[in-house]
């Protein structure tokens, strides 16, 4: 796979949208895993710090409500 920023060869992949990306390219940006309310009715959310990020994507600071489907 090649980064898609440049032509080199890819590092690693974007977290968020899944783009090739080579050691110069890549950035970091903490990853939502998931949501949910904690103890006391307060919102957590589990993240992993520091996932790859591409720079292009852009991704939602907060989770998309995903009403469901009928
Ligand atoms: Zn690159
Ligand atoms: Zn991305």
């Amino acid at each position: 796979m090649k980064c898609c920023r440049c032509d080199q060869e890819a590092r690693g992949v974007c977290r968020f949208c899944g783009r090739g990306l080579c050691q110069d390219h890549q950035q970091n940006r903490t990853f939502v895993l998931t949501t949910y309310v904690g103890s006391k009715r307060v919102p957590k959310s589990l993240v992993v710090a520091d996932a790859l990020y591409c720079g292009i994507c852009k991704p939602q600071p907060e989770p998309i409500e995903m009403p469901y489907l009928d």
